[in-house]
């Protein structure tokens, strides 16, 4: 979003193509998976504190729903784009068919800066948000979640306004609420401990102990402390973690080769995944410039902050003892890097496999709150387990049998479900 031209919807298309290639796609189908279904873009006006009228623009993206109803967050932004809302309810498909939950794809947007906004101001774009697109969404048709700049509190508000409009009580409505109000215990570990579950059968795999490893991080947020929690209780050890700091404007890496304390590192960290760096230094922390953390020599990677952090220039830094690099963020990658990789033969668990454990909490949000019955944590992190284990399995299975970069089989296996659910409804 940073860059104006880079257009990811191209990209997103792009590697649909290939793929599509891959699996000889007949041309109606193609056709069909490399657009979106359905889109919806709308105006919302709002009165503002000061008595005048704003008109913010918003977004739906359908972009498909043949294995069931549409599912995506909704992201506030001043810079963002149809094109940037298409790839991501596309890459929403994938990730909900690779990890096979009953969910199509789709995203949704507002250009606006939630910062500049009062919490009126917040509700009343929430609540104008719905009322443009209530008769397009809905729990068995396309549920919504929070995203960029997005909380549970803009969840509740929509999901009372579609309630207020509807007349019933439809908590399956919209994921990402808070426990208590429809939210599932869990969602907060989830994809961040489902990072760690598909490094786990990975290394597995490979006949490596986790005990014996040690990894990197980049960012140190919901995904990043979930995942080192997950990791250490394993038995790994982070040696590095990286983030941003607000106050100076840059990004620091934190390193102790006796391994990170999460504990203590999340008892100087703000609500935003900031490390206090006066405290981390004297805690006996080592600083060093944000881009350390990738040249760590470490056996894991886990970039979990930012979109094409592994780049053509810090792919050369990777250290010849790197065996995984597991993508907890999305789109940490680049596509020239990512050749690197596949050249260097490093164990890639891609983004839409890596990080599907929040989509699929999501998705037993979904489930309890359909049911009206709320699982204990336990059980709710038990059936992640499950799910991601048995995608991470399918996955590298295929990528095994057809020699397959992990990225292409899952893409592989993810595009043939959804293409094969469009085919068995009739519709190509
Ligand atoms: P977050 O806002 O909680 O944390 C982001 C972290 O990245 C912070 O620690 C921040 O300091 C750090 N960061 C920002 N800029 C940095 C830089 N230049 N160098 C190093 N660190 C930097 O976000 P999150 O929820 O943990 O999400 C992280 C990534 O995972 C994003 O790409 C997000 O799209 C993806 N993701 C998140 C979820 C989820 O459930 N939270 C699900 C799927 C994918």
């Amino acid at each position: 979003m940073t860059n104006k031209a880079y257009n990811a919807f191209e990209t997103a298309q792009a590697q649909f193509d290939k793929v599509a290639e891959f699996l000889n796609l007949d041309q109606s189908t193609s056709e069909l998976l490399r657009n979106p279904l359905r889109e919806y873009h709308f105006s919302i006006p709002v009165r503002m504190d000061d008595g005048s009228v704003n008109v913010f623009r918003g977004f739906r993206v359908q972009h498909n729903d043949a294995r069931g109803p549409a599912k995506g967050g909704i992201r506030f932004h001043p810079q963002e784009t149809i094109n940037t809302v298409r790839a991501l309810s596309m890459w929403m498909t994938w990730k909900c068919a690779v990890v096979d939950i009953p969910l199509g794809g789709g995203k949704g947007g507002v250009i606006c800066d939630p910062h500049n906004l009062s919490p009126r101001e917040q509700e009343l774009l929430c609540r104008g948000w719905i009322r443009q697109i209530v008769k397009n969404v809905g729990p068995v048709s396309d549920v919504p979640a929070p995203d960029v700049m997005t909380n549970a509190q803009h969840m509740l508000w929509m999901l009372d306004e579609y309630e207020a409009i509807t007349g019933g009580k439809y908590p399956g409505f919209i994921t990402g609420k808070p426990v208590g109000m429809g939210g599932s215990l869990g969602r907060t570990e989830a994809t961040g401990y489902g990072v760690i579950f598909t490094v786990r059968e990975a290394l597995k795999e490979m006949g490596i102990r986790p005990e014996d490893t040690t990894a990197s991080v980049q960012g140190f947020g919901n995904v990043a402390q979930y995942a080192i929690q997950l990791y250490n209780q394993l038995g790994g050890k982070v040696v590095c973690v990286s983030c941003w700091d607000q106050n100076e404007k840059t990004a620091y890496s934190y390193k102790k080769l006796s391994g990170v304390n999460l504990q203590e590192l999340q008892d100087i960290t703000d609500k935003f995944g900031g490390i206090d760096k006066g405290k981390a230094i004297g805690l006996g922390y080592e600083v060093l410039p944000g881009e350390a953390w990738i040249e760590q020599d470490v056996d894991i990677l886990i970039p979990a902050a930012l979109e094409n952090e592994i780049n053509a220039e810090s792919v050369t830094k990777i250290k010849e003892r790197v065996k995984i690099v597991a993508e907890g963020a999305n789109g940490p990658t680049t596509p020239e890097a990512d050749e690197v990789l596949h050249k260097r033969n490093i164990f890639v668990i891609p983004d839409f496999l890596a990080n599907a454990g929040g989509v699929t909490c999501s998705y037993f949000e979904q489930v309890q709150c359909n049911m009206n019955f709320y699982w204990e944590k336990d059980e709710v992190l038990g059936k992640l387990d499950t799910k991601m284990t048995s995608a991470f399995i399918a996955v590298s299975e295929l990528a095994r049998k057809k020699n397959l970069y992990m990225r292409d089989a899952a893409y592989v296996i993810a595009i043939d479900r959804v293409a094969k659910a469009c085919r068995s409804r009739g519709w190509v």
